[in-house]
């Protein structure tokens, strides 16, 4: 899969566009003025693989603790706002990367911003929300067919013109941002923008409900994309724990071949032949081997009929069978094992495999 040629951007430590991967974004659900509770969730997302850490910035105080989270974390520091004062307060206190939406900001307010964006050499992540724009579409508007087709356009429109606003004042650390909750109308806009401007994009979509609705989503609408070679960085949106998000934003790069971050599992969904609880053993397992990096492919099958079949084909697996499981490494198959140790000993050879 060949990747849009977009415009390298530095967001503090983290370059993305051009040739760099792509970055998972986390974000904080702390009160960011809570300090030590914002640090310390920040540091669960950076183990988890984010690369760039997003705060909300809504009021002065939690302004003022940008420098002293930074400080204590090994990410970039980003955020969005929506009023002018926090905007350039945040930029001086060392932000870096603020998504603004124009529509939420006045012409001057937006000039103040960019200039002081361009003497801190701050990237401006520009978000065109389709909420904005269709809050001025006429009732007859929203009813004609091909909505989605008429939305996109003008989505695209929006993005067009802040950009050539932003480029009058020649600032050009631009990364956008186009916010819509329908998975069809992102898909489509990012893709009507992607061959007419060379920034870098942001790919969101935002949470509705649980959390499973949210992985299929995002699952669906970023990985569409990323698999056209549309996204510079990728944030996952659940109502669940940020970490939760990260996870998936790599499973959903991993899936892609665009990330190697990280263990691969992979298990049977059991039959009537398994005679094994896979299902703890797949989740003592995973727990197990959090944080670890290396790039192993570890298979957790079911039963001795088609299991070794995949468990040879990873780098460490186990087929179960109706006394326990028989491990295989590297292809060959190594030794009997008792139920009861099948996680543990998974666990200990994916351990030194990672360390070899
Ligand atoms: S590997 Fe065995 S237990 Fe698992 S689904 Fe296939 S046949 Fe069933």
């Amino acid at each position: 899969m060949k990747r849009r040629e977009t415009k390298p951007v530095k967001i503090g430590k983290v370059k993305i566009g051009g040739t760099s991967p792509i970055a998972v974004e986390g974000v904080i659900k702390t009160k960011t003025e809570d300090t030590v509770s914002t640090i310390a969730q920040s540091k669960k997302l950076i183990k988890a693989g984010a690369k760039i850490v997003k705060i909300a910035l809504s009021n002065m105080v939690a302004v003022r603790a940008i420098s002293k989270i930074k400080d204590r974390i090994d990410a970039s520091l980003v955020a969005d706002v929506h009023n002018c004062r926090l905007a350039l307060e945040s930029i001086e206190r060392g932000i870096d990367k603020l998504t603004v939406n124009p529509e939420n900001i006045s012409k001057e307010g937006m000039l103040r911003i960019i200039e002081k964006a361009k003497e801190k050499e701050v990237p401006l992540c520009i978000e065109i929300s389709s909420n904005s724009l269709e809050r001025k579409f006429s009732s007859e508007r929203k009813e004609v067919e091909k909505y989605r087709e008429v939305l996109a356009e003008e989505i695209v429109k929006s993005a067009l013109n802040t950009t050539e606003f932003l480029e009058k004042e020649s600032f050009s650390d631009i990364i956008i941002y186009l916010k819509t909750s329908d998975v069809l109308t992102t898909i489509l806009s990012y893709q009507l923008l992607s061959d007419k401007i060379s920034y870098p994009f942001h790919l969101e979509i935002p949470s509705i409900g649980s959390s499973l609705p949210g992985i299929i989503r995002s699952s669906i609408s970023i990985g569409t994309l990323l698999f056209q070679g549309i996204g510079d960085v990728i944030k996952v949106s659940l109502a669940d724990d940020p970490v939760e998000e990260v996870k998936v934003g790599y499973e959903i790069l991993k899936s892609l071949s665009l990330s190697k971050r990280g263990p691969i599992l992979v298990s049977c969904p059991t039959c009537g032949r398994c005679h094994t609880d896979l299902e703890t053993v797949v989740r003592d397992v995973l727990s197990g081997i959090e944080g670890i990096e290396a790039p192993l492919k570890i298979a957790v099958m079911g039963c001795e009929v088609n299991g070794p079949g995949e468990a040879k084909d990873a780098d460490v697996g186990i087929a179960c069978t109706r006394y326990g499981g028989v491990l295989f490494k590297k292809g060959k198959s190594l030794r009997r094992i008792k139920e009861k140790d099948i996680a543990r000993v998974l666990i200990e050879e994916v351990k030194k495999m990672s360390c070899s």
